[in-house]
């Protein structure tokens, strides 16, 4: 009777998370149209929800170990996509519709791949409704079975000594006409996970409460921009959400900074002292015209930096204010307020024009910032994970 009331409930919040994505997408619309950039960026815009949920690749650059495409048989909508297979997330789960034909998942690593392991993991209301699954490797043109699990428990994991594929297949040959549902699928050689996303880059929470995570490429990491040798650096968080179905509310002064994960400031600009007009525009003029060098007068404006180890530091920028805790050596915790938003380093500051009010958020990872050669999906993709925290 407990397990069945479990299942149920499950299954309620999956029909929820349905109704949530679809609002939230139609949001997203919404919300592009309100931040509409210059022309010239235009032909730059395109949006990073609009990929196809049932195959897509993770190349995250330097940010993982090994780039891959994967591809699924079917999948029953954004929420329940096949990225979430191999998010490092087990509360994300691919589903599949029901179809006539035995579902599957692939991963294709393009090339030779040395690999020894195969785990899967289940949500724990559906692995039961699993008879067996079988892996398979590509044989020139030819699926070939190599294992067959036949007792299926929530998380499996399969040794598969001397394993030489670039493609590894997933067969449910049982399970048609059924929700399939897939929380995890993560190949090893020995400890190296070859087809996940590094633990550290994983759950830092939003530094606005509510906040909304640009899908827009021109705000994400990696976006080109005419200064600062030509790239975006970071996300500009430009309003707050209560829920998926409300409304955007543009973020003010008052709107507090929090500190993303624990971890030790490094930066913390008490002496900043803000550009007029006349300056703001000689330094634009020697950014655009210049070797940069030693920046004195950055766009950043006001600032705080975090080191939380493991090589991640996190970067805030454009505050108006620093909260008096906050000094350099001082430690912090996840969800600490840090300061407030503001334009500082803008030409609205310069002005004395309450214009730009924003937050500019960096991550810098083992020495670059987060997103550096990565298209805008990708930058989006990775910080969807960097900010879930569970
Ligand atoms: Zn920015």
């Amino acid at each position: 009777m407990k397990a069945r009331s479990t299942k149920l409930d499950s299954r309620y919040f999956v029909l929820l998370n349905i109704l949530l994505c679809f609002l939230f997408l139609n949001g997203s619309n919404s919300q592009a149209e309100r931040n509409l950039p210059s022309t010239d960026e235009k032909s730059l815009i395109f949006n990073a929800r609009e990929v196809d949920e049932r195959k897509g690749s993770i190349d995250f650059g330097n940010y993982t170990r090994t780039p891959f495409q994967y591809e699924v048989s079917s999948s029953m909508s954004g929420m329940f996509g096949a990225f979430h297979l191999f998010d490092s997330n087990p509360s994300t789960l691919w589903m599949s519709e029901k179809t006539k034909l035995p579902p599957w998942i692939l991963v294709d690593f393009k090339e030779k791949r040395l690999m020894n392991r195969v785990d899967l993991s289940f949500p724990a209301w559906s692995y039961k409704d699993i008879k067996n699954y079988e892996i398979q490797v590509n044989v020139w043109g030819t699926w070939k079975t190599i294992f067959t699990n036949n007792k299926v428990n929530k998380d499996n994991s399969h040794s598969l000594p001397g394993m030489d594929a670039s493609m590894v297949r997933v067969l449910f040959p049982k399970s048609t006409n059924i929700h399939l549902t897939v929380s995890d699928f993560k190949i090893f050689l020995e400890n190296s996970l070859l087809n996940g996303i590094p633990e550290e880059l994983t759950g830092h929470s939003f530094p606005i409460l509510n906040g909304h995570l640009p899908s827009e490429s021109h705000a994400l990491p990696g976006a080109p921009r005419s200064y600062r040798n030509g790239y975006h650096k970071g996300v500009d968080i430009l309003y707050t959400r209560q829920s998926p179905s409300s409304e955007f509310i543009p973020l003010t002064q008052e709107t507090e900074v929090l500190a993303t994960a624990k971890g030790k400031i490094i930066r913390a600009d008490w002496n900043y002292l803000p550009m007029n007009l006349e300056e703001f525009e000689k330094q634009k003029e020697l950014t655009n015209t210049k070797m940069l060098t030693y920046v004195d007068r950055d766009f950043g404006g006001r600032q705080i930096w975090i080191d939380h180890g493991n090589d991640v530091i996190t970067s805030y920028n454009h505050l108006s204010s620093i909260d008096s805790k906050i000094k350099v050596g001082a430690t912090v915790k996840q969800g600490q307020i840090l300061g407030r938003v503001g334009n500082s380093g803008l030409k609205g500051e310069a002005e004395g024009s309450e214009e730009g009010i924003h937050l500019h958020f960096e991550i810098w990872y083992k020495g670059e910032f987060l997103g550096k050669g990565l298209k805008a999906s990708q930058s989006y993709q990775l910080l969807s994970i960097f900010f879930k925290t569970y």
